[in-house]
């Protein structure tokens, strides 16, 4: 789960990481508020979108008075935001932090991330932070420090030392860091935290240390544990057929293709858009119905693929063990019945019941396609779109 740099500020906040003073508008006329409530100027104007970047593509804005805070809100909420990570289509910009702006010495780059290929907690860190850090990453990667730290034994002074040395902190912003460092880490273990990124973390001219931004992601496996930040989720943020497939406890990503596909089981699911690719089309989703699905699960994902426009043609692909070929019949022609399909459907199914299946789709007066194998099955439907 994602959450808006505002909210991540918020827990930064409850952690006693130090982040500048504002605060949320989701109009011009909050906005002007906020800026006379700060003061003192300049101020920054940020859109909050669930994606980064918004930088350079014109998000964040510094306003010198309250009357160009207006202004800036009133431009930016309700604008919709390119940039490299929303993809060509952009994101609605719905609010807006007003903060104060910083005298900023140096931009950092700090971030904490678990290391699937070690099994540690890692922390990243780099003097060259800033807009850049991916052209950072690409060219001198050497810039960036990682210092790895065993979760069972925690973080430790040497871990913020040496951080802080790679940073190449002054003494001053070195005292500051360290606490800092400590209660990020901590934040990030007691939060299920699958990212915490703050980029830039700023140096003042005044000396202190203050993170200019704020990124936080969550392992969404943890989240019944945390009501607290559940309350976070933004639904206008997501996808709204990924919204929906949530509440029917479905495993689905919606993605750029037209061949929509159903499948139980996650791997076999990978292995069926791979297999789609192969045979020259896209797939539309990754949708997986589970291993115990039942017919309404069925039912429910199979609605979902539907009512996705840009789905030409669908791909169901089961192989039955604990969701019964029978079950799954059952569930598509309850769909269908309902829904009423409007593309081709081709359909592969082998495994427990396979026989009953074949028999209730072939008696539904459905129009579907059987494919012999996923091959098959593929390659049909990869025709059907193209
Ligand atoms: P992102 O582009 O989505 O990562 O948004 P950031 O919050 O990182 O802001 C982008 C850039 O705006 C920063 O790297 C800063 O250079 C600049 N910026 C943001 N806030 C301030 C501020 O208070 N003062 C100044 N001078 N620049 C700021
Ligand atoms: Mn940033």
């Amino acid at each position: 789960m994602k959450i808006h740099e505002y909210q991540s500020k918020e827990l930064f906040k409850k952690y006693n990481v130090p982040i500048p003073e504002g605060g949320i508008a989701f109009t011009a006329d909050e906005a002007t508020a906020v800026a006379e409530k700060l003061g003192s100027f300049p101020v920054v104007v940020k859109a909050q979108i669930h994606a980064g970047g918004r930088g350079k593509g014109g998000g964040v804005k510094l306003a010198n008075s309250a009357e160009e805070a207006k202004r800036l809100a009133d431009e930016i909420i309700g604008m919709n935001l390119v940039t490299h990570q929303t993809g060509p289509e952009g994101r609605l910009v719905k609010k807006v932090l007003v903060e104060q702006g910083l005298n900023i010495e140096k931009e950092l780059y700090l971030s904490i991330i678990p290391d699937r290929a070690t099994a540690k907690v890692v922390i990243m860190a780099s003097e060259a932070g800033g807009m850049d850090i991916e052209e950072v990453a690409a060219k001198t990667p050497e810039k960036i420090i990682r210092i790895h730290i065993n979760p069972l034994l925690g973080i430790q002074g040497y871990h913020c030392r040496e951080a802080g040395f790679g940073l190449n902190l002054s003494p001053p912003a070195m005292k500051l860091f360290q606490p800092m460092l400590r209660n990020l880490y901590n934040l990030f273990m007691n939060c299920d935290c699958s990212l915490l990124e703050i980029n830039p973390l700023v140096i003042t001219k005044e000396e202190t240390v203050i993170a200019l931004d704020a990124k936080i992601n969550f392992d969404d496996n943890a989240m019944f544990r945390h009501k607290d930040i559940l309350e976070y989720r933004d639904l206008d943020e997501e996808d709204p057929l990924e919204i929906e497939a949530s509440k029917y406890n479905l495993n689905y990503i919606n993605l750029d293709g037209n061949v929509g596909n159903m499948v139980n089981g996650a791997g076999l699911a990978m292995a069926t858009m791979d297999i789609i690719k192969r045979s020259g089309a896209e797939p539309a989703n990754f949708l997986d119905v589970g291993g115990g699905a039942s017919a309404e699960m069925v039912e429910n994902g199979f609605k979902i693929i539907l009512s996705d426009e840009n789905v030409k043609g669908i791909l169901i692909n089961i192989f039955g063990g604990i969701l019964r070929c029978d079950v799954l019949a059952q569930g598509v022609v309850e769909a269908a019945k309902k829904t009423g399909i409007n593309v081709p459907v081709v359909v592969r199914m082998e495994g427990t019941n396979v026989d009953e299946g074949q028999k209730i789709l072939s008696e539904s007066g459905l129009k579907l396609i059987s494919a012999v194998d996923l091959k098959d099955a593929a390659q049909k439907v990869a025709e059907i779109v193209n």
